[in-house]
């Protein structure tokens, strides 16, 4: 995704402790302080400007759950809708992905969203996807036995790709959709990217799978 700069993003960012954790080594074990109640935590990895992460909040109080953002000019974006609704239970983290080991413990975590991740299209760029073998390797260390996985995207590359990335690290497909906007799904909370594809007329892939125990 290109991202418009924004330099003045990290010092907004900041201004903000209570919202946006910039040191996440520090809460290793111990995220349920950073809640107003404890509860199971649950997180999006590519939060991007946070619709989902916010709305999934509103929805459902009785979740923490903590959007993962590594551009910090998008992670802005969400840090104002999060600044608007002042939830208590929606924390923001500017982080890769790829590091989250070195922030949770195993099983701090127990459900994880993956949302219209960027396709990386170019095989040589695989090992970007965060449906690679290495990122899953990363999120079944902080998911608990039998913790999930739910993938939404508009593409069908990159679903065929994941859902075979998944199997063959020996995640068990619970269920998938192939035009998750026709379906009897009930409760979809759509992302800024989800409304942008569908509203174009593209349809959206989704899959639910679990590291099993
Ligand atoms: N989930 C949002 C949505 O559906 O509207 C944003 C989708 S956007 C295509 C993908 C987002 O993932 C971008 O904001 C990008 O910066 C973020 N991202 C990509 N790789 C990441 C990584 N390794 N760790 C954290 N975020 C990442």
């Amino acid at each position: 995704m290109r991202v418009r700069n924004k330099p003045w993003a990290k010092d907004r960012i900041l201004e903000y402790p209570q919202y946006v954790v910039s040191d996440p080594e520090n809460w290793k074990g111990r995220w349920q302080q950073r809640f107003k109640q404890e509860q199971p935590i649950h997180i999006e990895v590519g939060t991007g400007k946070g619709q989902f992460i916010t709305e999934m909040a509103k929805a459902n109080p009785d979740i923490n759950y903590i959007g993962i953002e590594i551009e910090m000019s998008v992670l802005v974006v969400a840090l104002d809708k999060l600044i608007a609704e002042e939830l208590p239970n929606l924390q923001l983290l500017h982080a890769d992905g790829r590091d989250l080991t070195d922030y949770f413990e195993k099983g701090e975590i127990s459900l994880l969203y993956l949302n219209f991740s960027d396709p990386w299209p170019k095989t040589k760029h695989a090992k970007r996807r965060l449906t690679y073998k290495t990122f899953l390797a990363t999120f079944e260390k902080i998911l608990p036995d039998n913790g999930e996985i739910h993938f939404k995207t508009d593409n069908q590359g990159l679903f065929e790709y994941s859902l075979g990335s998944f199997s063959q690290y020996g995640m068990i497909i619970k269920q998938v959709w192939l035009d998750l906007h026709t379906s009897s799904y009930e409760g979809n909370i759509m992302t800024e990217y989800e409304e942008k594809f569908s509203s174009r007329g593209q349809r959206i892939y989704r899959v639910e799978a679990y590291f099993p125990k």
